[in-house]
């Protein structure tokens, strides 16, 4: 009797540890990275060898909660916080091609989303939406301007762009939320250069770029928003921290998720920096940005 037990426990062992063998290997081809993988595979491990999880699907229902405590430890703030004081600023950075520009554009044409997100600010606000003021903060990459001028256009939303070619972007950013202020604006969305996080003077252009706005607003940005590319895999990690102890990251946008990118390493983010995802980009057209919901992006990783 004590002999047949013992084979069943081993076969359920050895179904078991076949199974968290494959979710291991899912969860290196989506980007959790070595580290992340082994802390979730191991607590896997121990759960099946104290007999906690019996099959296949309760080792996936533990590996999706385990992928949900990571994610949402450090609370599960995915909402924009914009404050009370007007404008609410909220400042876009990261890395050249990761998405910023296109994501400050379909942000801005969310005023749906962003009214939702004010919260105790909305009841002040007009019943036509919100008010958006874009600031062309990309002061390195003409492409930058022209492409939020041409958005701008076509949304009806008005834009502050740089005066001169030398004009400083923490100049741009100062002067849009002035106008901002003076104007009745209920939020100012910040672009930002792109820049490798490596690259320390402009890194130090953000400092600038924040104090700025510091200065005109009290408490602004409200928002400091780092986008990270969901196919840089690895990459998204240094660049968050770098990111992070120099400005201060409050969010993240993490685009690209509409290929074959699953965007994995997001996790470890989450998990050392304790920043949270606000946002995912699935796609370039203005209705491809979504809010993050953590339960459909394991879902999607896991289907
Ligand atoms: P920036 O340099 O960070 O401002 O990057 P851009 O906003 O100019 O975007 C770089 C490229 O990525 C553009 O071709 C965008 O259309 C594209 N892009 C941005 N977000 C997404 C996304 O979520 N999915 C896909 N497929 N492409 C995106």
């Amino acid at each position: 009797m004590l002999f047949i037990l013992r084979v069943d426990v081993l076969a359920i062992e050895s179904i078991g540890f076949e199974v968290l063998y494959n979710f291991k290997r899912a969860l290196l081809v989506s980007d959790f990275g070595p580290k992340i993988t082994i802390k979730i595979v191991e607590g896997l491990r121990e759960d099946i060898l104290a007999g906690k999880l019996k099959s296949g699907s309760e080792i996936k229902d533990a590996l999706k909660r385990s992928v949900l405590e990571l994610l949402t430890e450090k609370g599960d703030k995915t909402e924009l916080q914009l404050g009370f004081r007007k404008p609410a600023v909220i400042m876009i950075v990261g890395v050249n091609g990761g998405g910023k520009t296109t994501s400050l554009v379909k942000i801005s044409g969310k005023a749906d989303l962003l009214f939702a997100l004010l919260g105790k600010l909305a009841h002040k606000l007009k019943k036509e939406g919100v008010k958006v003021l874009m600031a062309a903060g990309d002061t390195f990459r003409a492409a930058a301007t022209d492409q939020l001028v041409i958005w701008a256009e076509r949304s009806g939303s008005e834009i502050v762009v740089a005066e001169g070619e030398k004009a400083k972007a923490s100049s741009v950013l100062s002067q849009a939320v002035k106008r901002g202020k003076e104007q009745g604006f209920d939020v100012v969305l910040c672009d930002t250069s792109g820049r490798l996080h490596t690259n320390y003077s402009l890194m130090e252009e953000l400092i600038a770029c924040k104090k700025a706005v510091g200065k005109v607003v009290a408490g602004a940005p409200n928002e400091v928003l780092l986008v990270l590319d969901g196919t840089t895999g690895l990459n998204m990690l240094p660049q968050a921290r770098e990111f992070n102890e120099v400005v201060g990251i409050t969010g993240l946008i993490l685009t690209k998720l509409d290929g074959s990118a699953r965007g994995g390493c997001v996790v470890s983010v989450v998990h050392e920096l304790g920043i949270p995802v606000k946002f995912v980009g699935v796609g370039e057209g203005l209705e491809d940005l979504q809010p993050f919901v953590a339960e459909a992006f394991i879902d999607a990783i896991f289907s």
